[in-house]
């Protein structure tokens, strides 16, 4: 990652996990840095066994609690590991939205370790340095809504440029879908200081009013490979302002103002 210094970022304060030192001797061993190289080698097939030991003595261990294998049923053969009935339904049914979690919440383990502070500046995506960007998806959508809002920042009203931010209305960390009613272009600057949060009454208002329901607009987005739906989308709103008024978050009014919800 480019930075004010390189190096590796760590994923825990203490020393680095017994699976990526095993992975990092492997690539220092053979000196390939390409990894789809490395795991094409013999020594991979001998190393792959160090591996999948720690992970049967840690990872898989401690996912569950002893008394609560609601995942899986914990064996001494440590050969193969049958899921529960439940827990694969779960797993497929909901995986979109545990691949996101599990991404974000090792974005938000791995940005505030003191270790990693000279390699992550403040700017840097760092979900998209770790697991690749669907930007590109939201990408093209610029076009339609800087058309369809009049080359205007949705928040601030602003003129937007090419290069202007496709917004998460509903913040991704509270509702990670693309779905087409969640999406407005935004300023940078809106879209920095806004970031996770929800936003104030008049911005709510006004997505109610002109987004949520807007037929053509959730149709000419769809058209582009996204999920259009409004009665869910309202439903997640409304569950989100509720909980974050609940639990007396601040939401983003304007520039640099924040307020309580308060509202909802
Ligand atoms: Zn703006």
């Amino acid at each position: 990652m480019r930075g004010t210094t390189s190096g590796v970022l760590s994923q825990n304060k203490g020393k680095q996990a017994e699976i990526i030192t095993t992975l990092q001797g492997i690539q220092e061993q053979l000196g390939i840095n390409d990894f789809s190289k490395v795991i094409s080698h013999t020594l991979w097939q001998k190393k792959i066994n160090t591996i999948t030991r720690t992970i049967w003595e840690n990872h898989i261990f401690y996912l569950q609690e002893d008394s609560n294998q609601f995942l899986y049923p914990y064996t001494k053969n440590k050969s193969k590991l049958t899921l529960t009935a439940e827990a694969a339904y779960c797993l497929r049914k909901f995986s979109e939205y545990i691949i996101q979690y599990v991404k974000q919440g090792c974005v938000s383990h791995i940005k505030p370790n003191k270790q990693n502070q000279l390699i992550i500046r403040p700017k840097d995506d760092l979900e998209s340095f770790l697991f690749g960007s669907n930007r590109a998806k939201l990408t093209k959508l610029t076009p339609y809504l800087i058309e369809q809002q009049n080359c205007r920042c949705f928040y601030c009203k602003k003129l937007v440029t090419k290069t202007s931010d496709v917004d998460h209305f509903i913040p991704w960390k509270k509702y990670p879908r693309d779905i087409t009613q969640n999406l407005v272009l935004s300023c940078a600057a809106c879209n920095r200081r806004k970031s996770d949060m929800l936003t104030g009454k008049l911005h709510l208002e006004r997505w109610m009013q002109e987004i949520l329901p807007n037929e053509e607009r959730s149709t000419c987005i769809a058209n582009q490979g996204f999920i259009s739906d409004e009665a869910c989308s309202r439903r997640v709103a409304e569950w989100a302002y509720r909980h974050a008024d609940m639990a007396r978050s601040l939401a983003w009014v304007g520039r640099k103002d924040y307020s309580f919800i308060g509202f909802f």
